[in-house]
């Protein structure tokens, strides 16, 4: 029997791959928590209609990228493609939509059925966030400010350039989708298949295809700018002076459009030349409309969603292995190491001890798992209360009153 292998688009996060995937989450919820952001962990899978219904009937991960299934109960379920619709149905779902603002961070494993290449998977994670509540251009700003402190922690912000646009109201996108549909309909033949489909279902969505193409049709369209109202342009300016206070360096580019349909106002993606095609590290926007989508009240707000893989691999080094101290009896010690292990660990110190070996496989064993420090438990040592602690660095070597050893390999 051959062996089991993994799916498709799947990974074993292991050794490395793990403390560089643990490194971004760490850094990232700790930076949403200055933010004010609580953490929410939302069902991996929900019933279909929570995407569907949302994301758009002709957006690409409704039509094409979903892992939807039928349970032993005949509901359909989906595995979640996305973050946001999950938190905005639990938002819903716990009445918490009279409790605003709710600031939101989350992390975990997102499935689409993708082709699988560098930077793109079938199940991969995003950390995300959303300020649920906010109507103010102040919140987009601050979303966006959140992001990049992210990026800072990580020390990839200088890898990265925020591309900024606005998408306006609702009356702004209305005259300027008759602008587009006129300019496409003009040029229907030379569309790829999948946009003249866009043209009639939603042709704001062309501007995201990545059909060659349609991109060099798509560079010569019109942009949002000339059709903005008043107050939508006043919106984008509010949100632009708000990144200029907080420091968050950004470029204007008209055709950033979000691939889902609940986006209005402001949309933003953070994207790097590191990665080949697969630029964008963390994504965004403004999404009033969703959470009226999910049966709630009418609740404007911001968010963003980020790939961990990618981030990952935009880390110069991976966060070191820790190290841990070897806690090694000699002779009939093994009663007293077994106390100072536990005494290390409770003291928040990495210990290990090997389950068996003479003094020198302990001593092989401790160099082998890394060991930075050996901590050495003879007979007449333990009898004088103390232990023989061996830097493995150095080889410097001391004795230690087994009180003080967690103070001392702390
Ligand atoms: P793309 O244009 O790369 O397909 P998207 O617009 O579908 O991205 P979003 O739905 O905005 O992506 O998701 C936010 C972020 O999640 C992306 O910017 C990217 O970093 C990450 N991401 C999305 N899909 C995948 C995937 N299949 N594998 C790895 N990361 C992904
Ligand atoms: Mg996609």
């Amino acid at each position: 029997m051959s062996p089991l292998q993994p799916i498709r688009g799947t990974a074993d996060l292991i050794g490395e791959d793990s403390r560089r995937h643990r490194h971004v989450i760490d850094t990232a919820r700790a930076v949403a928590a200055t933010y004010g952001c609580d953490e929410w962990s939302t069902p991996i899978f929900e019933a279909t209609a929570v995407f569907a219904r949302t994301l758009g009937e002709t957006s690409d991960v409704v039509t094409k990228e979903m892992y939807s299934f039928q349970d032993r109960g005949g509901e359909s379920l989906t595995l979640r493609p996305e973050g946001t619709a999950g938190v905005c149905r639990a938002l819903v779902s716990n009445g918490l939509t009279q409790t605003l603002p709710q600031k939101i961070f989350y992390a975990g494993p997102m499935f689409r059925y993708e082709r699988p290449q560098k930077g793109r998977y079938r199940q991969f994670h995003q950390i995300g966030l959303e300020l649920i509540g906010p109507s103010e251009p102040l919140a987009d700003a601050e979303a966006i400010a959140c992001g990049w402190d992210i990026l800072r922690a990580l020390g990839i912000a200088g890898d990265t350039v925020l591309e900024l646009n606005t998408l306006g109201d609702h009356e702004s996108r209305t005259e300027y989708r008759a602008a587009l549909v006129d300019y496409f309909t003009a040029r229907r033949a030379a569309l790829s298949e999948d946009s003249q489909t866009r043209l009639e279902r939603n042709p704001l969505r062309i501007l995201d295809s990545k059909d060659p193409g349609d991109r060099r049709l798509i560079a010569e369209a019109p942009t949002i700018g000339t059709y903005l109202t008043e107050a939508a342009r006043g919106f984008y300016e509010g949100v632009k002076r708000a990144l200029d206070r907080f420091g968050v360096p950004y470029r204007e580019n008209p055709l950033i459009v979000r691939g889902l349909d609940y986006y209005s106002h402001t949309a933003f993606e953070f994207v790097t030349d590191r990665l080949g095609a697969q630029g964008t590290v963390l994504a965004g926007g403004r999404y009033d409309g969703l959470v009226a989508e999910m049966g709630g009240p009418p609740t404007p707000a911001i968010g963003w969603a980020a790939g961990i893989e990618r981030l990952a691999m935009l880390l110069d080094t991976a966060p070191p292995a820790p190290a841990p101290v070897a806690v090694i009896p000699i002779g009939a010690a093994e009663d007293a190491a077994l106390d100072v292990l536990q005494a290390l660990r409770r003291a928040g110190i990495r210990a290990e001890m090997a389950y068996r070996g003479n003094l020198r496989r302990r001593m092989e064993r401790a160099n082998k798992i890394g060991a930075r420090a050996a901590v050495l438990l003879g007979e007449d040592d333990l009898a004088a209360g103390v232990a023989q602690v061996k830097d493995l660095a150095s080889g410097a070597q001391a004795a230690v009153p087994l009180a003080e050893l967690p103070a001392r390999l702390r």
